[in-house]
């Protein structure tokens, strides 16, 4: 099953490594180390680079819901207002779709 991930969260990752590698470099010892340190570096800043072009996968966003307990205890979808009978309630909303993993506010 694939598994999608945010372009924004994917780039930050990559910046975060390249962050990592100054402190390495902070406590590296030699001309050596201090370049492997570049070199990784450059290697964060490319993959940055390639995620920031990598095709946005064709996906739909996930909309998340919740059952509302209405009048006669007859639940309801907190998105598209779909009653279903208190028997069929479901991880998704069969009317729109709606992943029913969301907190109840009311
Ligand atoms: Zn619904």
């Amino acid at each position: 099953m694939a598994e999608y991930i945010e372009r924004e969260q994917a780039i930050k990752c990559a910046e975060k490594s390249y962050k990592m590698w100054n402190l390495t470099m902070a406590a590296a010892e030699g001309a050596r180390e201090i370049n492997k340190c570049y070199k990784m570096q450059e290697i964060c800043k490319a993959i940055g680079e390639t995620f920031k072009i990598v095709p946005a996968a064709d996906v739909a966003p996930v909309v998340h819901g919740h059952w509302v307990y209405g009048e006669f205890d007859i639940p309801h979808c907190s998105e598209c207002g779909n009653d279903v009978m208190p028997n069929m309630i479901s991880p998704y909303c069969p009317n729109c779709g709606a992943k029913m993993d969301e907190e109840e506010t009311t």
